[in-house]
């Protein structure tokens, strides 16, 4: 049987709620799109509550496009479900339904209430007061006090052209703050990706996070460790491929999550050089890239969180003796294999991760028909753009990257005559090397 949580501390104490008119916010039915309000309509004439909630709503009121609309209402799944023809039940986590109209799909959500006041069979807490399940049903003020922050807890009726705020959600938007509903620590034990959400979230919005609710985080990070791995993916997915990338990760490091996220990189952050002007960079370029509709991987951003790791575990793979191309291909796999423990990211990821790391010892070898075969690649373009990344962070490659560029832009004869001038170049410039030592040399 699951633990119960003793009551009280997560909760606020009930207060009244203050209804607004959403005109005077200026939100509208006009900016909720046409299947949403169709289905809250639906909803209503069954004689269900129904409302728009959460991030649109929030979105809204700082004057910024929604990316999906999510309904929440007194109608349990299978009533939900019965209401409409494309609808299916989803999740294990939390039970909610998509309905979906033309291609779109909306999230409908019963209300929910903190498990304690349900029955201790549908809600379920760890060890670390973490929420497993949480499918207790509620009415809409639970269901208001079980959410994170007061700035995702407000209720737009589009029909009565009111937004129901249970908590001091309005207030702290017109603040610009992200602020816990209710114990910031509790809440975050009960759910520790709420700290990556009030990140995220800040940092998405420009909101400063509320003192207790920001303070709460430095010292809680540890409790990341105990989140499923495929949940951290998700949300590092959210974190770094939302397009507020750079202003994340700063704020990541700052509360000393990253660390928690990417341990190996955490590491040698301070350490080494290029590793944080590295990471930091490639936020900076996956989030013009989204800004631009240009297409992003999530193999790149991670390959380029992880690389630190991978070259200080190569370099004492090579002390040891092992050669370099192995010793890239054993660092690889003992970093993402370790990686993987905390954030589950997809063979579909880690298999091109692999290969553009692999590809950074091959980019300097263009000899002969090297140069040519490496523009085939399947990966040429992503590895490319890794070593532009490496230079700009201020790796020395004496201009490789540059020459890779001209080499793409350049025609069959002058292809063929850079690679002989590498050619002449090199055995010129191994006429005057010294012969090369052997490690063996002098033990
Ligand atoms: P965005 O969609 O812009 O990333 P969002 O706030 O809409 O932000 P969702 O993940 O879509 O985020 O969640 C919808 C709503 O569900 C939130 O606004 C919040 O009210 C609630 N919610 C989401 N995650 C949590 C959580 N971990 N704990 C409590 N409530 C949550
Ligand atoms: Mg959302």
């Amino acid at each position: 049987m699951s633990k119960p949580i003793k009551p009280g501390k997560t909760r606020q104490s009930a207060i009244e709620p203050v209804r607004l008119r959403a005109r005077d916010y200026a939100v509208t039915p006009d900016d909720i799109s046409q299947s949403a309000l169709q289905i809250v309509d639906r909803l209503e004439q069954a004689g269900f509550q129904a409302y728009l909630v959460g991030g649109c709503v929030r979105d809204l009121l700082v004057g910024g496009h929604p990316k999906d609309f999510d309904i929440a209402t007194n109608a349990t799944p299978e009533e939900v479900r019965n209401l409409f023809r494309r609808a299916h039940i989803i999740g294990r986590r939390f039970r909610i339904v998509h309905v979906r109209s033309g291609r779109e799909i909306t999230e409908v959500t019963t209300f929910r209430a903190h498990h304690e006041e349900g029955s201790a069979v549908e809600a379920a807490s760890s060890e670390h007061g973490m929420l497993l399940r949480d499918n207790v049903y509620g009415d809409i003020e639970s269901d208001a006090l079980r959410r994170d922050f007061t700035m995702n807890a407000l209720y737009y009726s589009p029909l009565r052209g009111e937004i129901t705020d249970f908590t001091t959600g309005m207030a702290d938007i017109q603040a610009r703050q992200v602020k816990m509903i209710g114990d910031p620590v509790t809440r975050y034990q009960e759910d520790p990706v709420r700290m990556l959400r009030a990140v995220r979230l800040a940092s998405k919005l420009g909101f400063d996070i509320e003192e207790q609710t920001a303070e709460a985080i430095f010292d809680l990070g540890h409790l990341l460790a105990n989140v499923p791995p495929a949940r951290l993916f998700d949300e590092a997915l959210k974190l770094f491929m939302s397009g507020h990338a750079a202003a994340v990760y700063p704020e990541l490091r700052r509360f000393g999550l990253f660390s928690w996220l990417f341990p190996e990189t955490g590491e040698l952050l301070t350490a080494d050089p290029i590793a944080d002007p590295l990471i930091q960079q490639a936020a900076v370029n996956t989030d013009e890239r989204i800004q631009n509709d240009k297409r992003v991987t999530p193999a790149f951003i991670f390959a380029v969180i992880l690389w630190p790791a991978v070259v200080a575990r190569q370099k004492r793979l090579e002390e040891d003796g092992i050669p370099a191309v192995p010793a890239l291909q054993q660092a690889a796999q003992w970093v993402i294999s370790r990686q993987v423990q905390r954030v589950a990211i997809p063979k579909r990821f880690t298999i091109p991760i692999r290969e553009i790391w692999e590809m950074q010892l091959r980019l300097p070898r263009r000899n002969g028909t090297q140069a040519f075969r490496l523009l085939t690649h399947p990966r040429f373009r992503a590895a490319y753009d890794f070593l532009l990344l490496r230079e700009q962070a201020g790796e020395d490659h004496q201009g490789l990257g540059a020459w890779w560029t001209r080499f793409q832009e350049a025609d069959e004869g002058q292809r063929n005559a850079m690679v002989s001038e590498l050619q002449g170049s090199g055995r010129k410039r191994s006429r005057k090397r010294p012969p090369r030592k052997r490690k063996s040399d002098g033990q």
